[in-house]
């Protein structure tokens, strides 16, 4: 990752640099063209008078003025001279030598000259003496050796900028190379570790871009995978006890029996049978919170009178309520209320909140079931003058397993399954489970359906 980041920037870098540099050098090769060319018609402009001179001077065409004009001629220029007639005069310029030279030849450039041709009248005292035909290069131009210098100079200042930039491109490529792959080594690092088994991964979130998002969720799904072991840590310890303690309970009875300590009367094989029917329960729960949780649990879906469903998951409670004194305050709807739903699962849900209600209160508390609807949702509040849970507590207790007073939870035969199921089925039905709870006054449970 880091080399192909470093090579891609790098080509990056090399790619822009050749083309800058190519963009240069033609841009300026073209512009010094015409920059050579306006200098040569500007020197042109004055051979016409130069050539007047030089025929007034001696009455005549000497060859050797022409010469002299001729080596003040831009470098590749030729002229032709020609009488009024039309008739050659003379033939004179100077010569394509150098043509090439300095920083075409350095460049490598292949450019051609090409030849631009101008007439150009002379005129004396008595008319005009001559036509001066003045053929030039426009482009491609011959360069003298302070051009030379010039351009020679300017294509050095251009590889050295070249060099830099390269230099510079190969810093910052493995610079920021190394800055983007670090991170996700170190994540590579932390996955590698939770892979073997090392939960308690964290790597720093230094930046707010994607690197730094996918660090958070690495964190997140840490932090999330870390607190699914403790709990099913925490689950073995649980279960080794929720099951040894009833089958304790029952081997006792049985070695009673057996050595006749105690009757195997009604009373003790009833106490017999309560701790068989907690196994029964608790694996039955785990069983349907484990089909839940695989998405296998089907809904068995037909109308159901949820006012009618309360009254009797109420009455089949209402001995226990009973016997710990508990008060209850629940006003039936005086019409049927019919939702669509699994009449089991729906039973299993208010039975597990009024389970809780009726466990977690003490003696004269009070325990209230609250009804309300209206066309889209059916809402269930459960509330009671409780213990209560703790702050801390509250977003954990509808995960597996989760107890909050672990002491008291185990007196009362929980094992943390009742929520989480509770939030299964809920989810089952496409509705909302939330809580509001204070330590030592009590909880509302909120249970909010969808009608359709
Ligand atoms: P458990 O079988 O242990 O009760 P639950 O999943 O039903 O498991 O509940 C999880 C934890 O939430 C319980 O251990 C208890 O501490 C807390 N809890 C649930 N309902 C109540 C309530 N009505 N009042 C106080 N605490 C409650």
């Amino acid at each position: 990752m880091r080399r192909k980041l470093f090579l891609t920037t790098l080509a990056i870098v090399l790619l822009t640099l050749t083309l800058s540099m190519l963009a240069v050098n033609l841009v300026f090769n073209q512009q010094f063209d015409d920059y050579l060319t306006q200098t040569t018609e500007a020197k042109l402009l004055e051979l016409p008078a130069q050539l007047s001179t030089a025929y007034e001077t001696y009455g005549s065409w000497d060859q050797r003025t022409l010469e002299r004009v001729a080596r003040s001629l831009p470098m590749g220029t030729q002229v032709t001279l020609l009488d009024p007639n039309g008739q050659q005069i003379a033939e004179f310029g100077n010569s394509m030598q150098g043509m090439m030279r300095g920083m075409r030849g350095m460049l490598g450039s292949n450019i051609r000259p090409v030849f631009k041709t101008k007439n150009l009248p002379v005129l004396g005292t008595q008319g005009e003496l001559a036509t001066a035909v003045v053929s030039y290069p426009s482009r491609g131009h011959a360069l003298n050796a302070q051009e030379s210098v010039f351009t020679a100079a300017i294509f050095r200042s251009l590889l050295m900028a070249g060099g830099l930039a390269l230099l510079l491109g190969i810093l910052l490529s493995y610079w920021t190379s190394r800055r983007l792959a670090a991170p996700l080594q170190h994540l590579t690092e932390a996955a590698e570790r939770i892979g073997q088994g090392q939960f308690d991964q964290c790597v720093s979130v230094n930046t707010k871009d994607e690197v730094g998002k996918l660090a958070l969720a690495f964190n997140t799904m840490a932090d999330n995978l870390q607190k699914q072991e403790r709990l099913r840590k925490q689950f073995t310890a649980d279960i080794a006890h929720e099951l040894r303690t009833p089958l304790t309970s029952i081997r006792s009875y049985i070695e009673a029996f057996q050595d006749g300590v105690l009757p195997p009367d009604a009373e003790n094989l009833a106490s017999l049978q309560k701790e068989i029917d907690r196994l029964v329960d608790l694996s039955s729960s785990l069983r349907d919170l484990n089909l839940a949780e695989i998405g296998e649990l089907k809904l068995n879906v037909q109308p159901v009178d949820l006012g009618n469903l309360l009254n009797n998951v109420l009455h089949n409670l209402q001995p226990l309520l009973h016997e710990k004194n508990l008060a209850l305050s629940w006003h039936p709807p005086s019409v049927p209320l019919v939702f669509n739903g699994d009449e089991q699962l729906l039973t299993q849900l208010f039975f597990n909140l009024l389970y809780n209600a009726y466990r977690y209160s003490e003696a004269n508390d009070k325990i209230t079931v609250e009804l309300a609807y209206d066309s889209r949702f059916v809402t269930v509040y459960m509330t009671d003058t409780g213990i209560g849970i703790a702050e801390h507590d509250l977003p954990n207790i509808f995960e597996r397993f989760y107890r909050a007073d672990k002491s008291r939870a185990r007196k009362t035969g929980g094992a943390g399954i009742g929520l989480a199921l509770v939030r299964q089925i809920t989810e089952l039905h496409r509705g909302d489970v939330s809580v509001r709870s204070k330590l030592g006054e009590g909880s509302t449970f909120t249970v909010k359906l969808p009608r359709n």
